[in-house]
C-alpha cells in the first residue's frame, strides 16, 4: 500500500516539477529587459566626447591636486546604529574629515569605487520593504551632501530592484561611471564611461570600470541584455579618447575590481567570462594611468602616509570598505615644456572618526527609526547563551534547512555553511532573537532557488565541505551545508570521497535527480560551484523572491516552532519563559 502511494507521490512530484521548470524557462525568455530603451538621468545623463584644446599652463607654474576616495560603502552609515559595532565605520564618520580636507583644498576631487547601494539594513529596507520615490537612499543622500564628484558602478549595485538603482542614479548629484557596460548590440556604453574635471588648473579624466564578473553573482533578470566587457581592452580604447581628444593632464582609473588578477580567475573562465579582478593587470600593462583606485576586494592600501607605492607599475590604491577610512592622494605638479609634470605624490589613509556627524545623523533620524523598528521585530525564540562559531554554523545549517522545508517538504538543501560570527551585546541574553540578528549573521541578500540535481552533482557541490572536513583550505563562501541528508567520508573505500545518505538511510543514487534548494548566488555562479557541477539552466525549477534570512526569521516567529537539536544548545522556545513572566507579574 504505502509503497504504491509513494510511487504515486513521486510521479506527481515529477510532473509538477517538470511543468514548473517549463513555465519558468518559458516566461524568462519572453520577458523584456528592464534596461531596454533606458538611459541614465541626472548628472549621469548626456555623455558626450568633446574635442578640447589642451589647457594652457604658464611657464614655471606650480599646482596641487587633492583626490579623496572611498569604496565598497555597501550603504554603511554609522557603526553606532542599526547594527552597532565596536569599530567605528560608516560614511557619517567621515563627514568631518571630508569637510576639513575641502576647507584646505576647495578643489578636491571626491570619488568612490562602487558597491554603494546594497548591504546596510537601511539600504535593504528602502530598496525592498519601503521604497521612497522622492528621496534617494540614505547613503546617496549623505554622498550628495558630501559633494561626491563621481563613483563607479559595482556588482552589488545590480542587486536591489533595478528601479531603485535607476532612481538613485537620477537623484545623485554625481556621475555613475562604467565604460564596460553596454546594452546588447550597442557600441556605446550604457553609463557614462568617464568624467572630466578641471581643478586647480589641471584637467583630470576619471575613467570608470566595473568587474566583468557581474554575471557570476547577479540574477539574469536584473542584468538582462547587458554586456560586461573585458576591462583591459575597454580601458585601452577610452584612454586614447581621453588623452587625444579630451586632452587631459591627469588620468585616474576608478575601478570596481580588485588588483589580484588570479582571484576568481578560474571561476570566471569556467563561464567564459573575462578576469573579474583586472585592476592590477591594467596598472602593470597599461601604464598610461597616473592613479588607479581599486575597489571590490575590500582591501586597504596603503594603510598609512607614504610617498612611495610599490606593487604595480602605476600607483594603485584601495580604500577599504564600509567607510572605515578615507584614502587621500596629494599630487604636486610643476610646469615643464608646457605640460604638468608630477614632482611628488603623498598617499594617506584617514581612519573613520569615533562619532558620526550629528547634523546629518539628525536629518536621517526619522528614516533610521523606521529601519530600527523593522530590525527590532522579534522571533519567539530566546537567547540562552551566546554560541561559539562551530555552534552557530551547525545551528545555522539546520535552521536554513528547516526554513526551506516549509516550502517543499521533499526538497533537500545546499545552503551557506558560513554565517558571520559577531560578538553580541550582553543585553541580548535572555531576550528574544530579533530580525537584527539575522542581518548580522547573514549579511548577504541571498534569495533561494529550487534546482533539480543529479546525485553526482550534489556530491560535486559539496567539494569545499569535504575539504573542510579534512582541515584543508576552502573559501568559506563555497562551503555548503547538506540539508535533509548526511554527507560523510566514505571509509569503506580507499580515498576520501563523500558518501551521501538520505534521512530514510538510503544511499544517494548518482544518476537520480533530487530537488535541492540553493542560494541565487551559488546558482548564478558564485564560487564557481555550478560550473564545476555542470549545472545548466534547464535544471532550474523555481525561484523564490523571499530572502533566505527573512525566511529563517519568519520560521522562528511561529510560537510553536520546533527548534533543531543543534540550536537548542543556545536557543529555546519562549512560551515557557513568557508564561513565567506573566505568572511573576500576577
Ligand atoms: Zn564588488
Amino acid at each position: 500500500m504505502s509503497k504504491q502511494r509513494g510511487l504515486w507521490v513521486a510521479i506527481l512530484l515529477i510532473f509538477v516539477l517538470t511543468m514548473t521548470t517549463w513555465h519558468v524557462w518559458n516566461t524568462e525568455s519572453k520577458l523584456d529587459s528592464v534596461w531596454k530603451n533606458w538611459s541614465p538621468a541626472g548628472k549621469s545623463a548626456n555623455f558626450k566626447i568633446l574635442n578640447r584644446q589642451k589647457l594652457l599652463i604658464k611657464q614655471g607654474a606650480k599646482t596641487i591636486l587633492l583626490i579623496a576616495a572611498t569604496s565598497d560603502l555597501h550603504g554603511t552609515l554609522t557603526s553606532t546604529r542599526l547594527l552597532p559595532r565596536t569599530r567605528p565605520r560608516g560614511l557619517l564618520h567621515l563627514v568631518q574629515k571630508v569637510r576639513q580636507l575641502r576647507a584646505n583644498n576647495p578643489e578636491m576631487i571626491l570619488l568612490d569605487a562602487g558597491d554603494t547601494i546594497q548591504g546596510d539594513p537601511s539600504s535593504f529596507y528602502f530598496s525592498h520593504i519601503f521604497q521612497e520615490k522622492l528621496k534617494p537612499l540614505p547613503i546617496i543622500e549623505v554622498m550628495n551632501q558630501l559633494k561626491y564628484d563621481a563613483i563607479a558602478l559595482g556588482n552589488h549595485d545590480f542587486e536591489p530592484p533595478v528601479s531603485v538603482l535607476k532612481q538613485n542614479i537620477a537623484q545623485s548629484n554625481f556621475s555613475w561611471l562604467a565604460a564596460n557596460v553596454r546594452f546588447k548590440n550597442a557600441k556605446q556604453p550604457l553609463f557614462p564611461p568617464y568624467k572630466i574635471f578641471i581643478r586647480n588648473g589641471v584637467r583630470v579624466g576619471v575613467l570608470g570600470l566595473i568587474t566583468p564578473g557581474v554575471p557570476l553573482w547577479i540574477d539574469p533578470e536584473q542584468r538582462k541584455g547587458l554586456i560586461f566587457d573585458e576591462m583591459l581592452e575597454t580601458a585601452k580604447y577610452w584612454v586614447k579618447v581621453l588623452r587625444e581628444e579630451e586632452n587631459i593632464d591627469f588620468l585616474i582609473g576608478l575601478f570596481h575590481s580588485g588588483d589580484n588578477t588570479r582571484y576568481d580567475q578560474y571561476v570566471a573562465s569556467a563561464r567564459d567570462l573575462p578576469y573579474p579582478n583586472a585592476a592590477g593587470m591594467i596598472a602593470d600593462y597599461l601604464p598610461v594611468f597616473d592613479l588607479i583606485i581599486s575597489g571590490h576586494a575590500h582591501r586597504i592600501s596603503p594603510k598609512r602616509r607614504t610617498n612611495q607605492l610599490n606593487g604595480h607599475q602605476t600607483p594603485l590604491i584601495s580604500p577599504g570598505t564600509a567607510a572605515e577610512g578615507l584614502s587621500t592622494v596629494l599630487v604636486n605638479f610643476e610646469e615643464q615644456s608646457g605640460h604638468w609634470k608630477i614632482t611628488e605624490t603623498v598617499y594617506d589613509y584617514l581612519k573613520a572618526e569615533v562619532s558620526p556627524e550629528s547634523q546629518l545623523l539628525n536629518k536621517l533620524e526619522p528614516r533610521l527609526q523606521k529601519v530600527e523598528k523593522y530590525l527590532q521585530e522579534q522571533t519567539s525564540v530566546l537567547f540562552k547563551r551566546f554560541p561559539n562559531k562551530i555552534e552557530l554554523y551547525a545551528c545555522g545549517a539546520e535552521l536554513s534547512f528547516a526554513a526551506v522545508k516549509n516550502l517543499v517538504p521533499e526538497a533537500l538543501s545546499l545552503l551557506p555553511w558560513w554565517w558571520r560570527f559577531e560578538k553580541l551585546p550582553e543585553s541580548d541574553l535572555g531576550n528574544l532573537l530579533r530580525r537584527e540578528h539575522f542581518f548580522r549573521w547573514l549579511p548577504y541578500d541571498n534569495r533561494i532557488v529550487l534546482v533539480q540535481m543529479f546525485g553526482r552533482q550534489i556530491e560535486i557541490m559539496l567539494e569545499s565541505y569535504r575539504r573542510q572536513k579534512f582541515g584543508w583550505y576552502a573559501r568559506s563562501s563555497t562551503i555548503l551545508a547538506p540539508g535533509g541528508f548526511t554527507a560523510e567520508v566514505d571509509k569503506s573505500r580507499k580515498g576520501s570521497r563523500l558518501f551521501l545518505t538520505g534521512l530514510d538511510e538510503h544511499a544517494f543514487n548518482k544518476e537520480k535527480m533530487y530537488p535541492v534548494w540553493l542560494t541565487n548566488f551559488h546558482w548564478n555562479g558564485g564560487g564557481g560551484l555550478g560550473a564545476k557541477a555542470l549545472l545548466n539552466s534547464r535544471q532550474l525549477v523555481r525561484k523564490e523572491s523571499v530572502h533566505l534570512r527573512e525566511l529563517i526569521f519568519q520560521h522562528l516567529r511561529s510560537p510553536s516552532v520546533k527548534l533543531p537539536e543543534k540550536c537548542k544548545l543556545f536557543l529555546e522556545n519562549s512560551t515557557r519563559s513568557a508564561s513565567h513572566n506573566s505568572e511573576a507579574g500576577q
